[in-house]
C-alpha cells in the first residue's frame, strides 16, 4: 500500500522537546541540556495535537526527544494518546526515567539507549550519562511488565563493545536490539571525523550482528536492516514512509535526513499536514535532495538546517 491510499498516517514520531539531560556526541537531533527549541509546543497545543492524532485514528506513536520525559506535559500527552487507543513507544535515555509515569498506559515498548557495556565507554559517548541508571531503568521497565527495546549507536568510541551490549540487552530481558550505521545528522555530523567507525570496524560489527542474530534467534530480535540511512532513503524514495515526523515546535519534517519541513501544526491541522506530507514526496526539491543524498551521503549533515517547503512556489496548497 502506498501512502496516497491512507487518509491518516500509520504512525507518528513526535519529538516532544529538544531538551535533554545528556549531551551525547552522536546525537542526531542536536539535543543537550538547555537546548529546548524556541517555540516548542505548549501544553495546550500539545494536548490539542494529541487529540487530533486520536481523532485521525493513528494506531501507533513514538514519543521521542531530546529526552521526552523532560517535557512538562509528557505524561498528559501519553495519557491522552493512550486513552484514545494509540499504542505508544517511549524512547528514553533511561537516566532519569520513572516507569510509574507510563504504567497503565497502552505501551507497545519502552526503548532505552545503551551505548556501552562499561561506564568508561558509555560515559565517553553519552556525556553526563550514568550506565547504572540506564540499566536500572531497564530493570524497572521489565519489572513493570512492559516490553523493553535496547538501542545502540555505533561510533569509533564504542563499537568494540557492541557484542557485550547485545549480551547485556538479552540479560536485561529486551525483546529487541536496534542498531545500524551511525547517522550523519545533528551533533554526530559535526563530530563526524571523531566518531565515524572505519570500514573494517563496520565489517566486524556486521559479523557480530549476524552471529548474535543466530545466537538469540527466538529470544531477542536484532534489528539492523536497512543498515545505513542511504539504504533506508533509497527505499523511501519509492515507498515513502507512512510516519509523520513532528518536530518540537510543531513543524512536520518530510524525513529525518532531508532538510525540508512540509507543514506547521501551529497553523495547520494534523490531517492538513498529512496531505501536505504526501504531496511533498513528489516535489522537485525533495526528489533532487533524495538524489543528492544517494550520490553524497554527507548531504545528510545539513538535514537539521530546516527549510520550509510549503513556502516555496512549487508547494501544493491543500484544498
Ligand atoms: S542521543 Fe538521546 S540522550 Fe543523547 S543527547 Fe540526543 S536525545 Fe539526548
Amino acid at each position: 500500500m502506498r501512502i496516497e491510499a491512507f487518509s491518516a498516517p500509520t504512525m507518528v514520531t513526535w519529538q516532544l522537546t529538544r531538551d535533554c539531560d545528556l549531551a551525547c556526541l552522536h546525537c542526531c537531533t542536536d539535543s543537550a541540556p538547555g537546548k529546548a527549541l524556541p517555540g516548542e509546543l505548549t501544553r495546550a497545543q500539545s494536548l490539542n495535537l494529541a487529540s487530533q492524532i486520536v481523532q485521525a485514528g493513528v494506531p501507533y506513536a513514538m514519543i521521542v526527544g531530546g529526552e521526552p520525559t523532560l517535557a512538562a506535559h509528557f505524561a498528559d500527552v501519553c495519557r491522552t494518546l493512550s486513552d484514545g487507543g494509540v499504542l505508544l513507544k517511549i524512547e528514553t535515555n533511561g537516566n532519569d526515567f520513572n516507569v510509574d509515569a507510563v504504567k497503565g498506559l497502552g505501551i507497545r515498548s519502552v526503548q532505552i539507549s545503551i551505548d556501552g557495556a562499561s561506564q568508561a565507554v558509555y560515559g565517553r559517548q553519552r556525556i553526563n550519562g550514568i550506565l547504572d541508571k540506564a540499566i536500572a531503568a531497564c530493570h524497572a521497565v521489565v519489572a513493570a511488565g512492559l516490553p523493553l527495546e535496547i538501542t545502540f549507536a555505533p561510533t569509533r568510541l564504542n563499537i568494540f563493545e557492541a557484542e557485550a551490549v547485545i549480551d547485556l540487552a538479552a540479560k536485561l530481558g529486551a525483546f529487541r536490539f536496534n542498531t545500524g550505521q551511525l547517522m550523519r545528522l545533528g551533533t554526530a555530523a559535526k563530530l563526524w571525523d571523531r566518531l565515524e567507525p572505519s570500514k573494517a570496524e563496520y565489517a566486524s560489527f556486521l559479523q557480530v550482528l549476524e552471529r548474535k542474530e543466530r545466537e538469540y534467534a527466538g529470544k531477542m530480535e536484532l534489528c539492523y536492516k536497512p543498515f545505513s540511512l542511504e539504504e533506508e532513503m533509497a527505499h523511501r524514495a519509492f515507498q515513502p514512509s507512512g510516519t509523520l515526523l513532528v518536530l518540537p515546535d510543531g513543524r512536520v519534517k518530510v524525513a529525518a535526513p532531508l532538510p525540508f519541513t512540509c507543514a506547521d501544526l501551529k497553523s495547520q491541522t494534523f490531517l492538513e499536514a498529512w496531505e501536505l506530507y504526501k504531496k511533498a514526496w513528489a516535489q522537485p526539491r525533495v526528489r533532487a535532495a533524495l538524489k543528492d543524498l544517494a550520490e553524497d551521503p554527507a548531504a545528510s549533515s545539513r538535514a537539521n538546517q530546516w527549510v520550509a517547503l510549503y513556502e516555496s512556489e512549487d508547494m501544493p496548497v491543500v484544498v
